[in-house]
């Protein structure tokens, strides 16, 4: 189970920027849980866009946004829809939008931060992680993690040791920011490479109180 918060309305609309045709695709599992996916979700989502002056192409949800088969397979019949806009809001957690981001050449804008992987983890068959850092950036790095993907979880670019593709602190694994720059070169996203990303704030990685309460976190009773 991944624990997912909707980002405030105000964060994704500035990541939207000038894009005016968005696609809305939810997660049918954890999310919908969460209420940051799902059939709900997807309404607040749709009413949220529409009431800020953007154009709705389609909506679509599936199970399971991590399993990267069903995700390729659903989102083929999607595709005229997806088409016409300008990049996919994917309400889910770090995981979902990094499959997302793979299956199809979109601009993919995470809804939601995930926030804690809570208690069993689900299983997916891919190379795709999320450490539940609370702020996700997925936005900025064409939907490929920068925290689980560079060794360093660099978050302003590579750190210069990287060597043929490689990562210096492993050579048998591809350097994580050489592959942002690839998916970021692919979809047409380079300029993201000038934004600066702050430093992360660690706390948003410790579950709220609410949260701690569920059956998950258990612990202060
Ligand atoms: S940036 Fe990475 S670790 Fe943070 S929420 Fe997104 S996918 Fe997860
Ligand atoms: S070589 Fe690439 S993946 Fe490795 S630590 Fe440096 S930036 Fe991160």
């Amino acid at each position: 189970m991944l624990f997912t918060k909707d980002k405030p309305l105000e964060e994704i609309l500035e990541s939207l920027g000038a894009e005016s045709n968005i696609f809305l695709l939810a997660c049918n599992g954890c999310a919908e849980v969460c209420e940051t996916g799902g059939e709900k979700g997807l309404s607040t989502m749709k009413a949220a866009m529409e009431k800020a002056g953007k154009k709705v192409t389609g909506t679509d949800s599936v199970d399971f946004l991590c399993n990267k088969v069903l995700v390729a397979t659903r989102l083929n019949r999607e595709m005229d829809k997806i088409e016409q806009a300008d990049s996919i809001l994917v309400l889910t957690c770090g995981i979902g939008v990094q499959v997302v981001s793979k299956v199809v050449n979109k601009v993919v804008h995470p809804s939601a931060n995930t926030i804690s992987v809570g208690g069993l983890q689900g299983l997916w068959a891919s190379d795709e992680r999320c450490e539940a850092c609370g702020d996700c950036a997925l936005d900025y790095t064409g939907g490929i993690c920068p925290i689980t993907f560079c060794a360093k979880s660099l978050l302003n670019g590579a750190c210069g040791g990287t060597h043929d593709g490689k990562c210096e602190v492993d050579s048998e694994k591809d350097c994580g920011w050489q592959l942002i720059y690839e998916r970021l070169e692919k979809i047409g996203r380079l300029e993201n490479l000038k934004k600066f990303h702050k430093a992360r704030d660690h706390s948003k990685m410790f579950p709220s109180k609410d949260l701690r309460e569920t059956s998950f976190y258990d612990i202060e009773k």
